[in-house]
């Protein structure tokens, strides 16, 4: 009896076994892509003008169950970010094991606003109402905004912009029981499909950039799609295309004469978001130099940056000192008066050179048939 219940776990663990490779080999042809979009943002040139926030919402969230959905956000860092503290949710791998993570309520979101403009406009009571969100908000993608860190007069702070990072190895994909996540092998951008999402939301919990939202209405999982309709028509992302910052670079990682190449392959000043994290993110930043700071008496103290070294290596890892002093070997050479190609590409004298292949002129498309 014992040698048969001795068997029977052997075969349960064989079979264990090949069902997990069976499960590890889907996954790979679901990762599986021949090329893959990227993109860099250069933080030392973001405004915080939310100007690609709108263009994304205004192109794909505005439908059902998306009024709370910000697929493209810009935060100031230091912050609590968005959804509310999410780099503490946990998710990603490590050691390349799934870790776990914590689902984003709503509240962490924050509700998509609304005013009492029928009270403004027709309710005939003039100048003793003004324009206010109703009900009173508590949070929202933007609550923190321009606060930042440090003391007077060396406090400081950046705009982060985020999308979806169309991982390399991505959690949420690994995460869904429905194999229903999937890289395309033309581009690697990160699709959920409709149709076979269930709405379990493990994709959420494990997505360690909390860049998947759920559709209450729909019931499904929602994210950025690095607007592919645009790109197969050679156009550039919304958000990328409608920044007047000139500091979101979109190509081709593989291509070696594009700046995303060189800015990350070759220079590597541009590095993801948390590398720890362990998706090897398609989306990387050039970090935030910062302003001097300033010592007791007032005068300009050069001895340590002003945003905290150990902040940035915090967000970007070890890395980005060389990518600091990278950057700042180059602005000496320039200011000595000689030329710098990389910042002559961070500069972008010319908006086509940002966008690789993709610089066609959205006005030119056809419109799409009803
Ligand atoms: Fe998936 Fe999150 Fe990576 Fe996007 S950022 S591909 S949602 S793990
Ligand atoms: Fe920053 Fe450009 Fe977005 Fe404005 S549009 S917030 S400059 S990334």
């Amino acid at each position: 009896m014992a040698e048969q219940s001795e068997e029977l776990t052997e075969q349960q663990k064989a079979r264990r076994t090949e069902l997990k490779a069976q499960a590890q080999s889907v996954k790979a042809q679901l990762k599986k892509c021949n090329r893959q979009v990227a993109m860099v943002f250069d933080l030392n040139k973001c405004l915080g003008c939310q100007t690609c926030v709108i263009a994304c919402k205004t192109s794909w969230t505005r439908g059902d169950g998306m009024d709370y959905m910000w697929w493209a956000t810009v935060n100031t860092q230091p912050g609590k970010g968005t959804p509310r503290d999410w780099e503490q949710m946990g998710g990603g791998f490590r050691d390349e094991e799934p870790q776990p993570g914590r689902m984003p309520l709503r509240a962490d979101f924050g509700e998509a606003w609304d005013f009492n403009y029928d009270e403004v406009f027709y309710g005939g009571k003039g100048s003793e109402v003004h324009l206010k969100p109703s009900p009173e908000p508590e949070w929202g993608p933007n609550w923190d905004e321009d606060q930042g860190g440090g003391e007077y007069p060396n406090s400081f702070y950046f705009y982060l912009p985020r999308i979806c990072n169309h991982c390399t190895n991505p959690a949420c994909l690994e995460a869904c029981p429905r194999n229903a996540i999937y890289k395309r092998e033309e581009d690697g951008i990160v699709l959920i499909d409709q149709k076979r999402c269930r709405g379990y939301r493990f994709c959420v919990e494990a997505c360690p950039y909390k860049k998947i939202y759920f559709n209450h209405v729909r019931e499904v999982a929602q994210k950025c799609i690095f607007c592919f309709p645009r790109i197969e028509q050679g156009v550039a992302p919304a958000c990328a295309r409608q920044c007047p910052g000139r500091l979101r670079f979109v190509g081709f990682l593989d291509d070696e004469s594009g700046p995303i190449h060189k800015l990350v392959k070759q220079w590597k000043v541009a590095l993801p978001l948390h590398p720890e994290s362990g998706t090897q993110p398609n989306v990387f930043y050039v970090p935030p130099i910062g302003p001097p700071r300033f010592d007791e008496h007032g005068n300009i103290d050069t001895s340590k940056p002003r945003i905290p070294l150990a902040y940035l290596k915090y967000l970007f890892g070890p890395d980005v000192e060389q990518a600091l002093a990278t950057l700042e070997a180059e602005m000496a050479k320039t200011k000595a008066g000689g030329r710098s190609e990389m910042l002559d590409t961070l500069i972008v004298y010319e908006w086509k050179s940002l966008f690789g292949p993709f610089t066609r002129d959205p006005a030119t498309l056809e419109p799409r048939k009803a």
